[in-house]
């Protein structure tokens, strides 16, 4: 099989990385969540005590970005984020590090010093990246690109049982969706959009295997295996 890549695009909570992971498997190629490599410097900044906003008066430097060690571990099917030694994987899934992720994201600065690492990533294996910007500016020669979404209910439904959460969260949870998505999309840099390329799926009234074997398939019908 000759290398391929698959750029997965999407709202928060659209279900990419457990179709990602999923497809990851099926296919036997690598599985790259940018998400949590924004969510890692994110992370960083915060115990710097770091302003992320506003972005003119962000006190992220190419310097501080350079002082920052992050690695990328695969084990046992999971990313693991490594920043300066230190596997901080289990602190990055709270709403504070989403909504500074999303608050850091906006940094061209920021997207600059992310756009090698993630092309480093994906050059020299088969590989599946999920995130807000790989169709349009990451990998904008990938063999695949989905855009897949899911009405903002559905996906703050799914968040809240994905962190064990009650019922009584969903109205912060929807707004919180609705405030990362509604900055994703309208940043400068690399906003939150589909590729003209990109085939969209809408899983709001889809099973999680039902989106996984319509993503398969269109990967077979393009790599023609
Ligand atoms: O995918 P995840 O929800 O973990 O991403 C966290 C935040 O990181 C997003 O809300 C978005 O602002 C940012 N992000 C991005 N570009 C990517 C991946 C994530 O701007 N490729």
């Amino acid at each position: 099989m000759h290398k391929f890549t698959i750029a997965i695009d999407g709202p928060a909570a659209a279900g990419k990385t457990t179709n990602s992971k999923a497809i990851a498997e099926r296919f036997g190629i690598q599985y790259i969540d940018t998400g949590a490599i924004y969510r890692t410097i994110s992370l960083a900044a915060i115990r710097a005590g770091k302003i992320l906003l506003p972005a003119d008066q962000s006190e992220i430097t190419q310097e501080w970005l350079d002082t920052l060690k992050i690695e990328i571990q695969n084990q046992d099917n999971e990313q693991r984020m490594i920043l300066n030694e230190e596997d901080v994987s289990d602190f990055l899934r709270t709403e504070r590090i989403s909504m500074a992720a999303s608050d850091c994201s906006a940094l061209s600065i920021v997207r600059k010093h992310l756009l090698k690492i993630q092309r480093d990533l994906a050059e020299s294996k088969s590989s599946i990246m999920e995130g807000r910007d790989i169709g349009t500016v990451v990998l904008p020669d990938a063999t695949v690109k989905i855009f897949l979404t899911a009405s903002p209910e559905s996906r703050t439904i799914r968040r809240l049982l994905q962190l064990g959460l009650p019922h009584s969260e969903y109205h912060s949870m929807l707004s919180s969706i609705n405030k990362r998505d509604k900055q994703d999309m309208n940043r400068k840099e690399a906003p939150l959009r589909k590729a003209k390329d990109a085939i969209l799926i809408d899983s709001t009234d889809m099973t999680l295997q039902e989106v996984q074997d319509t993503i398969f398939s269109i990967v077979i019908n393009k790599i023609g295996i």
